[in-house]
């Protein structure tokens, strides 16, 4: 299922009028399209008539309300046996009257299916080309490595950029030939395979040829970014995607925006600073599955400065990770938060040594540490000094009798990569 040249070309030419206007802010233009497809779906048709106000939803709901809340007539289970199949087979290009299925990541009971129209796919090319890759008119090869082919990235081989799809389920080593003679000029994949490339462009002494960098799907951190765009001479771009929609992205002066364009994003503070937040997302854009007050449960970070791009939409410092991987410990009857960033910055503080490593709370008073370092006769000496810091930084909350416990992890390329994991508790 293409999408047409003409569609993306509208779409990109909307997105960079409406900037050029400066405009941060949903029309009442985009509010009076929304509130006509709100219509078309039973569940909102009926808070609408009603005045009653929307309300939050988090995945649960949001599946648990699939059937009312897409306006295409797609039912849940119709929709997860295709994706599921999709998955299955790495085929993806069934379709259900026209819509594709995406799959959200996940626990396998805690899986969202996302539905995308071409419509919305050229709103999504458009997009693309708009923030992140600058248009041209040369047709410009796009290699991506992805978990699973969304028809949503095959929809931009248009004639303006022809994309390679590189399945994340075959190692790196089987693909590199491909990659190396597919010669192309961006490249779009997550941090921990970006690295993964850099490093075999290295160690074979080749130039990279890539002139555009995109990291998406996981949290890019700043020891990779360092090394990702020493190896790749380039500034590495980041795409904030998930499958809930196109949420930020770097702009020209390096700054990740939020994508205040066709999203009102609320802001859930978690901290008193109001530093940290998870993002309530409305969509104004979106038709066959209208995304309204979503709340995702990333922890982001809001830099209150302003950017010399002109553009006028928040910007993040960062992304710190899911809610999920917050580590929580009970101290006395009190419940201690530590978030992702205390336990990277510790280990990172422990030594230069380290080259890379996942941490994670294994049990209430169990905290699993895999390293690796430069030097390998060093191993012990470094573990014992992530301990220290690790255990100093806890006690610094009051949380004591915490074990550090030595652990091998290896990472499955096919699922996200995080460093710093909660595998024994939800977060509270
Ligand atoms: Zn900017």
């Amino acid at each position: 299922m293409k999408v047409s040249k003409l569609a993306i070309l509208y779409y990109f030419l909307k997105l960079r009028f409406s900037r050029l206007r400066r405009s941060s802010r949903i029309s009442s233009k985009m509010k009076k399209s929304w509130k006509k497809t709100l219509n078309k779906s039973s569940f909102y048709a009926d808070l609408l008539q009603k005045e009653t106000p929307f309300p939050i939803m988090d995945k649960t709901q949001f599946m648990n309300h699939f059937d009312v809340i897409n306006t295409v007539g797609v039912k849940k289970e119709d929709a997860f046996r295709v994706a599921l199949k999709s998955e299955e087979d790495r085929d993806f290009s069934p379709t259900i009257n026209g819509i594709s299925i995406g799959l959200s990541s996940g626990t396998s009971g805690n899986r969202g299916i996302f539905l995308t129209s071409k419509k919305e796919k050229a709103i999504w090319v458009g997009a693309v080309l708009d923030r992140v890759i600058g248009f041209s008119f040369r047709k410009r090869k796009v290699a991506f490595f992805l978990r699973a082919n969304n028809n949503l990235y095959e929809a931009v081989n248009s004639h303006v950029l022809s994309f390679s799809f590189f399945d994340l389920k075959i190692p790196l080593e089987y693909q590199f030939e491909r990659l190396k003679q597919l010669n192309a000029d961006i490249l779009v994949g997550q941090p921990s395979i970006l690295l993964a490339i850099a490093k075999r462009y290295q160690a074979k002494e080749l130039t990279p040829p890539f002139q555009t960098v995109i990291s998406v799907a996981e949290v890019l951190e700043e020891d990779y970014e360092k090394t990702l765009s020493s190896i790749f001479n380039c500034q590495i771009k980041q795409v904030y995607q998930c499958t809930e929609g196109f949420l930020a992205y770097t702009c020209k002066a390096g700054k990740l925006h939020l994508n205040e364009d066709w999203l009102e994003i609320e802001k859930k503070y978690l901290d008193a600073e109001h530093t940290r937040f998870h993002p309530i997302i409305t969509d104004y854009l979106r038709e066959s599955q209208p995304i309204v007050r979503y709340e995702l449960n990333d922890i982001l970070h809001e830099d209150h400065s302003a950017c010399t791009c002109g553009s006028q939409s928040t910007i993040l410092s960062k992304i710190e990770g899911r809610s999920d991987d917050v580590f929580s410990f009970k101290v006395q009857d009190e419940i201690i938060t530590v978030y992702p960033d205390f336990i990277r910055r510790s280990i990172l503080k422990a030594s230069p040594d380290i080259l890379d490593y996942a941490v994670s709370l294994s049990a209430k008073d169990e905290i699993k540490v895999s390293l690796i370092v430069k030097h390998l006769e060093k191993y012990e000496q470094v573990f014992q000094l992530v301990q220290e810091e690790l255990l100093g930084m806890l006690e610094a909350y009051g949380i004591e009798n915490i074990h550090i416990v030595k652990t091998n992890y290896t990472h499955d390329p096919t699922t996200k990569f995080r460093r710093v994991r909660n595998e024994y508790s939800k977060s509270i």
